[in-house]
């Protein structure tokens, strides 16, 4: 069994998350059997692994935030795709503006964080006009 120290949204800390399969995490997806997952054993939150791989995509996301991360991915994926703005320098304007080191979605620990990312998003989208 691989357990990994990841921080969990919910229980406030860092757990010891046990790596699963998608089986575990979503019913009716047989899809997802093949995906690495690794999930919080207090509330059993979970979070995505990179393809392939046993490397988990973040931290352990509430329900809430994960909603509000895929509501930033949405905001941010056309912006990157227009090509307006590259990955690096959008995420170091981000990061710049949360005062923070180095900015991913997936590290996001509270609603209030994404609320502030999606602002942001919002704002760098105006000028991409
Ligand atoms: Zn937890």
């Amino acid at each position: 069994m691989t357990i990994k120290s990841i921080y969990c949204c919910q229980c406030k800390e860092n757990v010891n998350a046990k790596l699963v399969k998608g089986n575990v995490v979503y019913q009716n997806r047989p899809d997802l059997d093949c995906l690495n997952f690794y999930q919080c054993e207090r509330c059993k939150n979970f979070v995505g692994c990179h393809k392939g791989t046993e490397n988990p995509l973040g931290c352990i996301p509430t329900k809430e935030i994960k909603n509000a991360r895929k509501f930033i991915h949405a905001l941010i994926d056309p912006i990157l795709q227009g090509g307006f703005i590259k990955r690096k320098k959008l995420y170091k304007l981000i990061s710049e503006n949360l005062g923070i080191k180095q900015y991913h979605t997936g590290w996001t620990r509270t609603i209030e964080e994404c609320r502030e990312v999606y602002k942001i998003g919002l704002k760098i989208k105006k000028e991409a006009k």
